[in-house]
């Protein structure tokens, strides 16, 4: 099969996520910061997943990873699309609920407020839930072994380092209301984990 095939969802994949999150960018910028949860880790784990995020693109546009590209195959370009929509879809919509208590970092926004509703109900973290389908929707798409996972190792790295923390935050600043919401959710697959 073409590799353009992949390289045109994995283009239009990433101009949709970012359209998506534009938005919310430029409102977060102009909220005050109330609450401040980022340490000396933080900026290191976005960068490192801002360079995953990137690398796809790099791919897209010159023949530097050309060492690691492997043949495109209809099965794997077929579950890849339907992941990279469903993460699509589900990001769009925790950006939605989250309304302007969204950061792309752990702070806490003037008039925080805790949502528990819409995707929120029933895990807790579906940004990153939506962020993982994403990532692995392009692992499969991309014929690539070092392009292909390099968002979802480097957004891992990310999850796992960052989620502990923001319950942390999360709990310092909304108490009860949050330990309650933690113990009638999961973390990110519904009912599961
Ligand atoms: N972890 C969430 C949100 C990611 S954005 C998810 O995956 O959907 C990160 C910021 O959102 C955090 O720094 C925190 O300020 C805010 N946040 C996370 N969960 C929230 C909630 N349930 N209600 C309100 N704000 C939340």
């Amino acid at each position: 099969m073409s590799v353009w095939i992949a390289r045109v969802v994995v283009l239009a994949a990433s101009v949709v996520m970012i359209a998506i999150r534009a938005p919310h960018g430029q409102r977060s910028r102009n909220l005050e910061v109330t609450g401040d949860w980022k340490g000396k880790l933080e900026p290191v784990l976005l960068s490192v997943a801002m360079l995953g995020f990137f690398v796809p693109l790099v791919w897209l546009v010159s023949p530097a990873f050309s060492f690691a590209e492997y043949r495109l195959r209809p099965l794997p370009l077929a579950i890849g699309i339907a992941l990279y929509a469903a993460g699509l879809r589900l990001f769009k919509r925790s950006h939605d609920d989250l309304g302007r208590n969204w950061s792309i970092t752990l702070q806490i926004r003037a008039g925080h407020e805790l949502v528990t509703d819409g995707v929120y109900r029933t895990v807790r973290h579906p940004m990153y839930s939506a962020l993982f389908l994403y990532s692995l929707g392009q692992m499969l798409v991309l014929p690539n072994w070092f392009a292909g996972p390099s968002y979802l190792v480097t957004f891992g790295i990310l999850f796992l380092l960052r989620v502990r923390r923001e319950e942390a935050m999360m709990t310092s600043e909304f108490g009860e209301a949050y330990r309650a919401y933690m113990k009638r959710t999961r973390r990110l697959i519904p009912h599961v984990w």
